[in-house]
């Protein structure tokens, strides 16, 4: 098996976006963007171990590379990983596709090499939702799931606590992957946001789980 349990890339990993969870029936998957950083990751790691979730990590390449302790910490809590590219960039769907190759490529490698132990990148998620058919075929074919959200907490707009978890309650419906971030600024409002969600989720007896990787 590779990194967090997760079944080691088959050749052939559907370029689609997926969205849905492996768990199926009401499971939630906690996506978590924008890290690693040295302030927020470790706060959002012990909320998840406090609630026992395992959740997906989508890291940008160069905070990888800057953090690989971090890296190794998320992996070896059982969370997955998930390539974020080298520079965030939401145009990059409008950018060549040797540009896009790159920033994924080098991304998936920096994110590996930091983690170590041989874990794998699992998915990829394009900044912004900027995914392109070339995007979504060249992470596939280095298997990675290209990975969407049902969920905008929004939180990175700092809105306010109860306001994101308003937005988990009034929206859950449109599907089971929510996205929170734990880098690109002061994210304290997602750290208590999220303990106050997993609290919420397990009282609605919804169970958590990772994305979907493989056709099912
Ligand atoms: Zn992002």
């Amino acid at each position: 098996t590779g990194a967090g349990g997760g079944p080691a890339a088959p050749a052939g990993l559907p370029d689609t976006i997926a969205h849905a969870s492996e768990g199926g029936g009401n499971t939630v998957n906690i996506t978590i963007d924008d890290g690693p950083d040295p302030r927020w990751t470790p706060q959002v790691l012990d909320v998840l171990a406090r609630h026992d979730v395992k959740a997906v990590f989508c890291m940008i390449g160069p905070q990888a590379k800057a953090h690989p302790e971090l890296v190794k910490q998320v992996v070896a809590a059982g969370h997955r990983l998930c390539d974020h590219t080298m520079n965030h960039d939401t145009t990059m769907d409008k950018k060549p596709v040797a540009y896009q190759e790159a920033q994924i490529l080098d991304a998936k490698r920096l994110i590996e090499e930091a983690a170590g132990g041989g874990a794998k990148v699992e998915y990829y998620r394009a900044p912004g939702g900027a995914f392109t058919p070339d995007s979504r075929r060249i992470a596939a074919a280095h298997g990675m799931r290209p990975l969407g959200w049902n969920v905008d907490t929004k939180d990175f707009g700092r809105p306010g606590t109860a306001a994101i978890v308003a937005a988990v309650k009034r929206e859950m419906g449109n599907g089971p992957t929510v996205l929170f971030h734990d880098g690109g600024g002061d994210r304290r409002q997602t750290v208590d946001a999220l303990d106050q969600v997993l609290t919420w989720l397990k009282d609605q007896g919804r169970p958590t789980g990772f994305p979907v990787r493989t056709a099912p």
